[in-house]
């Protein structure tokens, strides 16, 4: 028993000699000290030694390991020291590290985002819908049947007879209705197309619809939503000003414009000289829009409006062409 003690000692600092890597080390820290390792089997044999060979044995052993773990815990050290020390020769850790850049998101996502937030503090709700329409929601639904003049001003992109590219986000007013009873309070933001491209004008574009259906709904209370919205987007003073308007799906409808950002009201190349810029369209919604989707409305009133992202982006950042949006010049996009 001794000598076997005495061999597994010189063996395993034998072992220890020939070790650089942390790895091989904890391989041999449990082929010995591990608790099925060789050491530790020895240990359990002690049992079987005559009563009066016990205790120095026990003595033995217990040294034979302490020294075995110190010895361990040296080569260990050893190890991570050496491991730094080749690292400082080879490379300059005091060398800045590699710049990443931060993405970000685009200008007229964040308009997007804060529009909504703006809405939802209102009580109103998101809801998202489909890109490709059909023509009854985009215009039939909307009291825009065939023929009528106002779908002159939409300039669509037709798939087929019944299917386009939706002209404005409004089909959510009428997928909404269709599903659910009043009270209704809704926010629709999306891409919209219309095939026209100019400073102010790009085939695709953002709107945020909104609406809110309820009983006694006046126009008071849209203007009271809309005054809030315009306060918390451009600021607490901001004038407000409803122009008369024509919609086929409200009646009545009116333009709704702001006082000129840019020149605050004394008139610049921006307003036109009219110290007044155009922000969004809204109106009261018209009953042939209830009869579309089966509400009474002897009951029932509400209130709709569709303003554009871009148009605010633009104005809230003092860009004058719209396609600088979608020309993806990074510089132009990182400012925001
Ligand atoms: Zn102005």
């Amino acid at each position: 028993m001794d000598e076997e003690l005495k061999r597994l000692k010189s063996e395993a600092i034998e072992g220890l000699r020939n070790i650089i890597q942390e790895k091989d080390l904890e391989e041999l820290r449990v082929k010995y000290l591990g608790r099925k390792g060789l050491f530790t089997g020895l240990m359990r044999n002690l049992g079987k030694a005559s009563p009066e060979d016990r205790p120095r044995l026990g003595k033995l052993a217990n040294e034979i390991k302490q020294d075995l773990e110190k010895q361990f815990t040296e080569t260990q050290s050893k190890i991570s020291s050496a491991g730094l020390s080749s690292v400082s020769e080879s490379e300059d850790l005091s060398l800045p590290g590699r710049y990443i850049p931060f993405g970000k998101l685009h200008p007229v996502t964040q308009i997007m985002n804060e529009v909504c937030s703006i809405f939802e503090g209102l009580g109103f709700a998101v809801a998202e819908g489909p890109d490709v329409e059909l023509d009854f929601y985009n215009f039939e639904a909307l009291n825009i049947p065939k023929h009528h003049p106002a779908r002159d001003m939409h300039d669509t992109f037709y798939i087929d007879e019944s299917l386009l590219l939706r002209t404005h986000t409004s089909p959510m007013q009428i997928r909404a209705m269709e599903k659910q009873e009043p009270p209704l309070r809704m926010i629709a933001p999306g891409k919209v197309y219309r095939c026209d491209s100019d400073i102010t004008h790009t085939p695709m574009f953002h709107q945020v619809e909104g609406f809110l259906v309820d009983k006694k709904v006046s126009f008071a209370d849209l203007k009271g939503v809309l005054s809030v919205f315009c306060q918390k987007m451009f600021d607490e003073k901001i004038a407000l000003r409803f122009r008369p308007s024509f919609f086929p799906f409200t009646e009545p409808s009116a333009e709704v414009d702001i006082g000129c950002v840019i020149c605050g009201g004394d008139g610049c190349r921006v307003c036109k000289q009219t110290g007044w810029l155009e922000i969004l369209g809204a109106g009261m919604i018209d009953p042939e829009v209830f009869k579309m989707v089966g509400y009474d409305s002897e009951l029932y009133s509400g209130f709709a409006f569709g303003l554009g992202v871009e148009r605010i982006a633009m104005l809230k950042y003092g860009i004058d062409d719209i396609r600088l949006f979608y020309e993806n010049d990074i510089r132009f996009l990182s400012q925001f």
